[in-house]
């Protein structure tokens, strides 16, 4: 049985000089606790990188598997060189990227140096880091003066959070302090790239997870491998990200994926709850759903519907009437390409 606490909840108005709630935050994380705290991508649950025992919590509080290891959260891209070694044959790509995407939504996955603990990169050689744009973020680290391993602040194959009440009812008595800032704005978890040499000797990208920066994104900075296409290049290059498992980001109902344009067949005695992208398809306009929310009403615009995507699957799975819950393949351009992996693994068999 996990540990019940009382769990304080602040909140932080970016408006205002959040420095003293910043060492708050940062002196739980000090002491070895854990604070759940906000990034553009998802709500995160906190530990201090250095701290073992503070990270074995993580995993603890999560119910998360040992296998699938943290990223490091950094406040500047200067602070690469303190956890991560980048080959000289792969700096200039480095540098690139990080002037490109940090702050921001992307992640790289690196050759790890001695000092990052093995429990954050569950053994790996490598270690996955990132410099969030997220004020709030990027300010509790400073104050830390640490890097901060954070996972998604949910339980383990959980719908990931993306407001502070999502974190609460995920996580609260389990951890000593949330800090509340709003919703997120990307509302998806962070691309995560493997910078590698090709089979032709040329620095790439793996992508190993899909996220805000698309691949169109990246497309002129530098070329993107995506897993399976190149299996020399997979097999030379790290390990393809562990945790990446087929059934993840799941509500606790059935979850089906469905194409917008087709019908749907109802069966008898079962309530459907329908997420659709607009709310104007065919299969929106059946008279068969208890509920029916649209991702992006009207406009159809992808990144409006990502910020939606989980707080949405969040509402239909603690919706009293619906018992399945049916959701509209998107379209894979952009954006549609992470949210589609994350309906699949969505809609992916628990037992598979
Ligand atoms: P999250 O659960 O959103 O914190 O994402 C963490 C994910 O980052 C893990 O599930 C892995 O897929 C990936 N990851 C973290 N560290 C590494 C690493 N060293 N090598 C490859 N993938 C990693
Ligand atoms: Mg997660």
């Amino acid at each position: 049985m996990m540990r019940c606490m009382e769990t304080r909840v602040i909140e932080v108005d970016l408006l205002d000089d959040c420095r003293a709630v910043y060492k708050e935050a940062a002196a739980v994380l000090a002491e070895g606790g854990l604070v759940a705290l906000p990034t553009e991508t998802v709500y995160g649950l906190g530990a201090d990188a250095f701290n073992t025992e503070a990270v074995a919590q993580v995993f603890a509080v999560k119910e998360r598997p040992a296998f699938d290891p943290l990223i490091c959260h950094l406040a500047h891209a200067k602070g690469l060189k303190d956890i991560a070694n980048v080959p000289a044959e792969l700096q200039a790509l480095v540098d690139k990227l990080a002037h490109e995407f940090w702050p921001g939504p992307m992640t790289l996955v690196l050759p790890r140096r001695e000092c990052v603990p093995d429990i954050v990169t569950s053994g790996l050689p490598t270690v996955a880091c990132r410099v969030p744009s997220h004020e709030v973020m990027r300010g509790v680290v400073r104050a830390l003066g640490h890097p901060i391993a954070a996972p998604s602040a949910n339980r383990f194959g959980h719908i990931s959070p993306t407001s502070a009440g999502a974190v609460m009812k995920e996580l609260g008595g389990r951890i000593p302090m949330v800090l509340d800032a709003g919703a997120c704005a990307e509302g998806l978890e962070s691309t995560i790239l493997a910078p590698c040499i090709d089979e032709k000797g040329n620095p790439a990208v793996r992508l190993l997870r899909e996220g805000p920066i698309t691949r169109e994104k990246l497309r002129g900075i530098c070329r993107v491998i995506r897993p399976g296409k190149n299996k020399a290049v997979d097999a030379a290059a790290a390990p393809t990200a562990p945790g990446q498992l087929k059934s993840h980001y799941a509500p606790a109902k059935k979850l089906v994926l469905h194409n917008p344009r087709e019908p749907f067949e109802p069966e008898e005695g079962v309530t459907y709850g329908l997420i659709t992208y607009q709310g104007d398809s065919p299969l929106a306009s059946q008279d068969c759903w208890a509920e029916v929310m649209p991702l992006s009403p009207g406009s159809g615009r992808l990144a409006e519907a990502a910020v939606r995507l989980f707080a949405v699957m969040r509402a239909m799975d603690e919706h009293e009437e619906v018992q399945v819950i049916v959701a509209e393949e998107l379209p894979e351009t952009g954006l549609g390409c992470a949210m589609m992996d994350r309906l699949r693994r969505a809609a992916a068999n628990r037992d598979e």
